[in-house]
């Protein structure tokens, strides 16, 4: 069986992180979020991380030879053998592009995106919380902790995000539209991509998205 890949798109707080984290649990491949890399290079005071920061608190994108070394080198990982599940990248068509270059012949490659509007995005990041031990996401309004300021699942510490701050969501939106929404007509030239209304509950979306793969004959 050739390599499976799984791209998720999406604006950012469409959801992608919390379904990619169920969808890897379900499908038992790993789930690579480049932000969660550049957060983790961050906290651990890499020199990456230090290029990465300014980038990242302005809610702008990581000049694309950064990610795509940082990428590479995780998913040449033994882990990601069978394959592996992409949260956040590509960004860019050169990303796509030197990702589509990356991969072999027998790569089965599917595309999902999240549909989320723009309206959404501002409330849903700025009730977002995510967990600083484990990376579990919660949300103020639609999964409050049961013990506030206290991740659910490891009972470690909830913080926001320094990006997900009302203005810098503005330019990560804006940045979303101008560099990353034409990925969609990208995948879609390449008949690999389906498209999920976002807005939903979260178990109503990940069944789409587990729908949508199998359609795509990605779960074999
Ligand atoms: P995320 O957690 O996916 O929202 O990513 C957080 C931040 O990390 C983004 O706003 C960017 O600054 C940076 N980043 C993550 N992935 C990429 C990527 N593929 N290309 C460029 N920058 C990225």
């Amino acid at each position: 069986m050739g390599q499976q890949v799984v791209i998720l798109l999406g604006p950012p707080g469409a959801g992608k992180g919390t379904q990619a984290v169920r969808l890897a649990e379900a499908e038992g491949v790993p789930h690579i979020s480049t932000g969660d890399l550049f957060r983790a290079n961050l906290g651990q005071g890499t020199a990456l991380g230090e290029r990465a920061k300014g980038f990242m608190n302005a809610g702008k994108l990581v000049p694309d030879e950064l990610v795509i070394e940082m990428l590479f080198d995780r998913v040449g990982e033994p882990d990601c053998e069978r394959g592996y599940l992409l949260d956040g990248f590509p960004r860019t068509i050169p990303q796509a592009e030197a990702l589509g270059r990356a991969l072999g012949e027998h790569v089965v490659l599917s595309c999902v995106e999240l549909e989320v509007p723009d309206e959404a995005i501002v409330e849903r990041a700025s009730g977002r919380l995510i967990c600083a031990d484990c990376g579990n996401i919660q949300h103020a309004r639609f999964s409050p902790p049961k013990v506030a300021g206290t991740c659910d699942a490891c009972g470690g510490s909830l913080e926001q995000r320094e990006d997900d701050r009302p203005e810098v969501v503005r330019e990560r939106l804006a940045v979303y539209h101008e560099q990353t929404a034409p990925l969609s007509a990208h995948y879609e030239k390449q008949g690999v991509l389906t498209r999920v209304d976002g807005e939903r509950d979260p178990d109503a979306v990940f069944d789409s998205v587990r729908a949508a793969l199998r359609g795509a004959g990605a779960q074999g």
